[in-house]
């Protein structure tokens, strides 16, 4: 009985201490497992072009938004090794409608992810296409990619030389099911500086002419269903009138998603790609279980290019 007075005594300032840093220890844990609950997280990478080495004119300040065709079938083929779900606009507007209490265990399982590809370069036919179905035929799995599109600067028949592509491209891409198709506004303006009816305009005629483009391939009207904000710019006026003809739209902003801390479908956050970023420093942005032996892994494919310094 003493000797359970003398431990009273001799550790009064350990007891009162212990549950208070406990209980902060408990709470930095909880934060943490909020902030990495993986189930909330869905990577949407934001890509334009896609350029070979050919491709690549240096002087062109435009181009660094472009990505390497090399590196993107890397992690393409990363992605569907580790069996990654390739979601379309719509998918992804299930997944942040659905009512079902489950919800975090299946996206727990399935890995989502969305691939899209913005302003509609002629590359992401040539390109990318080629890559997709190459992968299609070497793992029977369908990489699925979301093309934010600007009707009003597609390539006709006689702009042979445009950089951007044409309706009859899209629709082989659509009617392959690689391509899910949606709007980028009519001319790439940003909607933040237009007048109410541009604005409208910009909106309504760039929905217009993509279902002109695809009307018999997609009775269910699916394209241009899902909106991108040219060069990300926003404020609640655009949303405001984003959110009349649209489903949701998407920013531009570096940023990943987290369905937990959505406030709405019109804030739908991208993370920025441009060819600066490598392989490694992308994937490990979105894959938490991205590790040395993935990295081995991709290292190894790497080898066999050589590459000459003329
Ligand atoms: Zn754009």
């Amino acid at each position: 009985m003493s000797d359970g007075k003398n431990y009273q005594v001799f550790n009064p300032p350990k007891n009162r201490n212990f549950p208070l840093s406990l209980s902060i220890i408990f709470i930095l844990i909880i934060l943490i497992f909020i902030s990495q609950d993986t189930a909330s997280l869905i990577p949407i990478l934001g890509f334009h072009g896609v350029i070979t080495n050919q491709n690549s004119v240096t002087h062109i300040v435009q181009d660094r938004i472009h990505y390497s065709r090399k590196d993107l079938e890397k992690i393409l083929e990363y992605l569907i090794i580790n069996d990654y779900w390739f979601l379309s606009s719509q998918d992804l507007y299930n997944i942040l409608s659905s009512q079902n209490p489950n919800i975090s265990q299946i996206l727990k399982k399935r890995k989502p992810i969305m691939l899209s590809f913005d302003d509609g370069y002629k590359t992401v036919y040539t390109n990318l296409l080629p890559i997709l179905k190459r992968l299609e035929k070497k793992y029977s799995k369908k990489v699925k990619v979301v093309l934010f599109i600007n009707p009003g600067t597609l390539a006709n028949k006689n702009s042979i030389n445009s950089p951007n592509l044409g309706c009859e491209e899209l629709r082989e891409g659509l009617q392959q099911g690689f391509y899910d198709i949606q709007s980028h506004g009519l001319n790439h303006k940003d909607l933040t500086k237009l007048s109410d009816k541009k604005l409208i305009q910009e909106l309504l005629q760039s929905q217009n002419e993509l279902r002109k483009c695809t009307h018999d391939l997609d009775p269910e009207q699916k394209v241009a269903s899902h909106f991108a904000y040219p060069f990300g710019a926003y404020n609640p006026r655009v949303k405001k009138y984003v959110a009349k003809y649209y489903l949701s739209g998407y920013l531009y902003n570096n940023q990943l998603l987290n369905r937990n801390l959505l406030k709405n479908y019109y804030e739908i956050s991208r993370l920025t790609v441009n060819r600066q970023e490598s392989v490694i420093r992308l994937i490990e942005k979105f894959d938490t279980k991205f590790n040395q032996k993935s990295i081995k892994l991709l290292s190894i494919k790497e080898k066999p290019e050589k590459t000459t310094f003329k």
